[in-house]
């Protein structure tokens, strides 16, 4: 045998995804990118995700599940668990008793919370405290354009909906810094604690009430402004949950435009996979779901986090229409926990394993386990699970890499995968290789994303 196909047969060599895709799969990348952008600037908070979701699976004919509803094969269904999460099904021809095909993502981001009593007056400007949610690198976040997101509860029960800064004629906020004149100690300080917690504070007014001789009349303007356009008072904001996002859209990045920069990749960028593979899924043979969870960022607890009992309660009920026990299954279940890794970057080497790394361009991102210090807090999947999936992947198409999160000392990483498997599912990780995870403009490759598409694509029709 010559050596070049020696080569080619003994050797895993991942080439780079532009070297093997056809002129037609990079037309149908570019679509899906363009679809996948759309996505993300409806949905910056992971309330306005579901009801991204809700508006397209309503439009590819799924409807709202019914607890106790008969189902046949081909229905399409979804449910929403607290306008924070949501499950989508088809039903498959084969019975739950053999298991469904999970993927399950999350749709919350790292962000800014505002405080539940937030509104102040310092030195007559006007700001809103902030509680950062999930793990943030706190010098991103002054400077930054950044528009509120939410929900609040008014005192008679109504629930409004907030969203100020997208726009045109609407305002944006911010967070100020130092200026390099005077930040000569700051500039000393280590990047962790250089910007501390207690001075991300949102500036929103510097206006007095006219003809007001009290005190925080700058603060009583803002809250003038806002009972006017939304009847909201100070104490509503007690019952609201308003987050700071950042104000800028997906944009192409690059000359030739192979990257998509946005707030929220991790993990929109493999919810949108998932939820563009369920939308296009007819009549499988294994009942197909699809999981937006929330809270991940934050160890996925509560009512809709992964951990929530919520995907019991809709799971339960599919079995039970077919007379299936729950539990039987589970344990024939499969399921992709759908998250982003960390892409190699140039910039930032030392802090990967060049032989595991996930590099941009090279297609979805397989990772056998996440966790950290010795795979603590890992769902290891075992070698039958990552045998099946890169078998799968292979006779089909889909360009794949197997990757680890960075080296084992530096840090690590988690995703919803433990708590799927702690269910009795096998589970494995993957999803979109990331440049500057967590930041307000992160960057993801357009391959890789149409790549993480097919992954579950593949998946669920299989
Ligand atoms: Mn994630
Ligand atoms: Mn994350």
């Amino acid at each position: 045998m010559a050596e070049s196909e020696l080569r080619k047969k003994l050797m895993y060599r991942p080439k780079n995804g532009y070297d093997t895709i056809s002129a037609e799969e990079r037309e149908a990348m570019d679509r899906y990118c363009e679809a996948y952008k759309i996505f993300l600037d409806m949905s910056k908070t992971e309330r306005e995700a579901v009801a991204t979701a809700v508006y397209l699976a309503e439009t590819h004919d799924f409807h709202a599940w019914q607890p106790g509803e008969k189902l046949n094969p081909g229905d399409k269904i979804y449910y929403v668990n607290r306008e924070k999460a949501i499950f989508l099904a088809v039903i498959g021809t084969e019975s739950l008793a053999n298991g469904a095909v999970i993927a399950a993502a999350h749709t919350d981001a790292p962000r800014l919370d505002i405080k539940p009593t937030p509104l102040y007056e310092e030195s007559e400007m006007a700001y809103l405290k902030t509680h950062h949610y999930g793990g943030i690198r706190k010098y991103h976040w002054v400077t930054t354009p950044l528009v509120l997101h939410g929900v609040v509860m008014l005192s008679d029960g109504s629930k409004i909906t907030v969203k100020i800064g997208d726009a045109p004629e609407d305002p944006q906020f911010v967070i100020n810094d130092l200026l390099p004149h005077l930040g000569l100690e700051q500039g000393k300080k280590p990047l962790n604690t250089a910007i501390p917690s207690d001075s991300l504070n949102i500036l929103v007014g510097g206006r007095p009430l006219k003809d007001d001789d009290g005190s925080e009349r700058i603060k009583l303007e803002v809250l003038r402004l806002l009972n006017e356009r939304y009847g909201i008072v100070e104490e509503n904001l007690i019952s609201a949950e308003l987050q700071a996002v950042p104000a800028a859209n997906a944009r192409d990045i690059g000359f030739d435009c192979s990257f998509i920069g946005a707030y929220g990749h991790d993990d929109r960028v493999c919810a949108y996979a998932e939820l563009a593979a369920i939308l296009e899924t007819e009549t499988p043979r294994r009942t197909a779901v699809c999981v937006f969870a929330d809270k991940e960022e934050i160890g996925s607890d509560g009512v809709s986090g992964m951990q929530s009992h919520a995907f019991e309660y809709f799971m339960k009920d599919l079995c039970k229409s077919q007379g299936v026990c729950m539990e039987t299954c589970f344990a024939n279940s499969f399921c992709l926990s759908a998250d982003v890794t960390a892409a190699f970057d140039p910039n930032f080497p030392d802090v990967y394993d060049r032989h595991t790394a996930a590099r941009c361009n090279y297609g979805v991102g397989l990772c056998k386990y996440t966790g950290h210090a010795g795979k603590a807090g890992a769902s290891d999947a075992s070698a039958e699970v990552v045998g099946y999936l890169c078998r799968l992947l292979n006779e089909n198409g889909v360009r794949w890499q197997m990757t680890e999160l960075g080296k084992a000392d530096v840090g690590g990483g988690g995703t919803v995968a433990k708590y799927m498997a702690n269910r009795n599912i096998d589970t494995i990780d993957a999803g979109v290789p990331v440049l500057s995870m967590h930041a307000p403009f992160e960057t993801v490759a357009k391959l890789d994303c149409y790549m993480t598409y097919r992954c579950v694509k593949v998946l669920f029709e299989n």
